[in-house]
């Protein structure tokens, strides 16, 4: 599945950093930061081993859920909310996208 390098969403345009290195917190395998309008998402686990091209993925439906909750619903998703919608997402995408 390829992941955008950007997208729309409200009136805002969003930037996807694949392969993002996180310094604070290395077991993240994404962030969203709706102050930069930016999705982040990691390339390796926190022990350096690349991350499975479906964990990426899913990072990017549950980072992506959290800018739709932060745009549209205010922040009321809690984060097993913010997952449980980003594997069901991602679970029917896949499907659509898989050959
Ligand atoms: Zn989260």
């Amino acid at each position: 599945m390829k992941i955008p390098e950007r997208f729309q969403l409200g009136g805002h345009t969003f930037t996807v950093r694949e392969g993002h290195v996180f310094v604070e917190r290395t077991d993240l395998y994404g962030q969203c930061d709706t102050g930069r309008n930016e999705l982040r998402l990691a390339a390796v686990t926190s022990g350096g081993a690349p991350l499975a091209r479906s964990v990426v993925e899913q990072a990017f439906f549950h980072e992506l859920t959290h800018a739709i909750d932060a745009i549209f619903c205010n922040r009321k998703l809690t984060e097993d909310q913010t997952e449980q919608l980003a594997q069901g997402f991602y679970q029917v995408v896949r499907q659509m996208v898989a050959p």
